[in-house]
């Protein structure tokens, strides 16, 4: 009754709404002890009366004079899809923007001319991209690269991808393209807004945003979504570049932090140029020692809140780092935009709780087969029976693969950094772990 009460604004409501639940709560409990006393005098049925007045007196005085909580703050999560946009919608690209040696920024806006859905700071796009010599269509993920409440415009960052020094194998499809044949008025089919590395802007927690390369574009949104909804957030911005040529939004961060607000921006490069002088803070690799010595002085590791974003290696360092220093797991999030490298051997690894064989119906397209350990995860046992699923990250981020599993269960090596909604798995990091395993595709 007390929440219900200092949820209502208004006094006077407050103390009606109070009046009328303090004589409801009395007379229910003076009827119910008289009820059980079993009394028939005619002084009984005033005593209950009496007792509803009281009630309803004291409450009302209680609701006028309580003090109102403060109205809930309006969250920056509101959910996407809110406009019943669920699956495919055509954005056309409408800015080409470079950020730095391999990375070009790409703005889109509906062709439909309808608003955009509300997205969560750092949730990502997923496109749709009709590559030409492909036999498919290409799906990749990207990240919303910048921030507003309702967004009129979404913007992604993208960074080409070289092929590997050592290997003799094609550049990146998606990116390349992307970089090279996407231009002002292409359109680009796009799924809503999506991801769980998504920062809770009201929460008053310290955050500490770390990023290196194009590991940024998350740390952007949520650096964007705290200045404008929660500027009081303590907030560090750390971030890690080989020099300034391969820096994106060296400018941009600075200019989001508004006045007074307690932000720190420090930028780290590894092999800065004599040019670089004066725009970055130190040289090396960003690492637990620079964080720790940015936050110690002020905060206790315990205190923050921490979002990694970038190369593998950056952030298993940091990760193993941080909880070295006695930060729980529970308060570092992260998102690995690059598949997890394959075992040098080019074995295909087995889940720890993968059963050995297994029937996998795919009921759709009404195949069936049997699954053997070594098989790979269901994504690549249904590419091998000539199926074709969505995927992009197969690393089980972007959720591009989940899918409903209507019978048995699935197993996956480490839990999934992507959640699956409830009765659907992800087939790109599983395999099966029951004898037989239907799915929905
Ligand atoms: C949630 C999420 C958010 C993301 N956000 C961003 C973002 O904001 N900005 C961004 O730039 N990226 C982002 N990514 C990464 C993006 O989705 C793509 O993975 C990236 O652009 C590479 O795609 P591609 O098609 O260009 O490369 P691919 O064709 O997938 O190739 C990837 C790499 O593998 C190499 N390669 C190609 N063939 C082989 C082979 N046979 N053997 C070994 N290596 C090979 C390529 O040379 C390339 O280096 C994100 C990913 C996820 C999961």
């Amino acid at each position: 009754m007390a929440d219900i009460l200092e949820r209502i604004q208004n006094p006077l409501l407050r103390g009606v709404t109070g009046a009328v639940m303090g004589a409801s709560a009395a007379t229910m409990i003076t009827s119910g002890l008289l009820g059980l006393s079993k009394l028939e005098s005619p002084r009984v049925h005033q005593l209950s009366l009496y007792a509803g007045v009281a009630g309803a007196a004291i409450a009302a005085v209680w609701g006028g004079v309580s003090k109102p909580l403060p109205p809930r703050k309006p969250t920056a999560t509101a959910p996407a899809k809110q406009d019943g946009w669920t699956d495919w919608r055509n954005l056309v690209v409408t800015r080409k923007e470079p950020e730095s040696r391999e990375i070009t920024s790409f703005y889109l806006q509906p062709q439909d001319g309808q608003a955009l859905s509300a997205f969560q700071p750092g949730q990502f796009l997923t496109l749709k991209l009709d590559i030409p010599g492909q036999s498919r269509p290409t799906i990749r993920t990207y990240s919303l690269s910048d921030y507003a409440a309702t967004p009129d415009t979404y913007r992604l960052s993208i960074k080409r991808e070289a092929a590997p020094k050592d290997q003799d194998v094609p550049p990146g499809l998606a990116s390349n393209f992307m970089h090279d044949q996407i231009e002002v008025g292409t359109v680009i089919p796009c799924k809503p807004p999506a991801g769980k590395f998504v920062l809770e802007v009201e929460r008053d927690r310290p955050v500490v945003l770390i990023s290196n390369g194009v590991g940024i574009t998350p740390m952007i949104s949520m650096a964007k979504a705290v200045a404008a909804q929660n500027p009081q957030r303590p907030l560090w911005f750390l971030h890690g570049a080989r020099d300034g040529s391969y820096h994106a939004f060296r400018e941009a961060v600075p200019a989001i932090v508004p006045e007074n607000a307690p932000f720190t921006v420090h930028y780290r490069y590894s092999r800065p140029r004599p040019e670089d002088a004066g725009h970055y803070q130190s040289t090396g690799y960003l690492d637990t020692d620079l964080v720790k010595s940015l936050l110690a002085p002020q905060f206790s590791a315990q205190d923050a809140e921490y979002f990694l974003c970038g190369s593998p290696s950056f952030m298993d360092s940091l990760r193993s780092g941080l909880a070295e220093w006695g930060v729980p797991d529970r308060q570092v999030y992260f998102e690995s935009f690059s598949k997890p490298v394959p075992s040098a051997t080019g074995a295909t690894a087995t889940a720890t709780d993968a059963i050995a064989t297994a029937e996998v119906v795919f009921a759709k397209s009404g195949t069936t087969a049997t699954w053997n350990a070594g098989d790979g995860t269901l994504l690549e046992f249904a590419e091998d029976q000539g199926l074709s699923p969505d995927f992009s990250c197969r690393a089980g981020v972007c959720l591009t693969c989940m899918c409903a599993i209507e019978a048995g269960e699935v197993a996956y090596d480490e839990p999934p950094s992507g959640t699956p909604d409830d009765g659907k798995v992800l087939i790109c990091v599983s395999q099966p772990r029951t004898a037989k395993v239907v799915l929905e595709i």
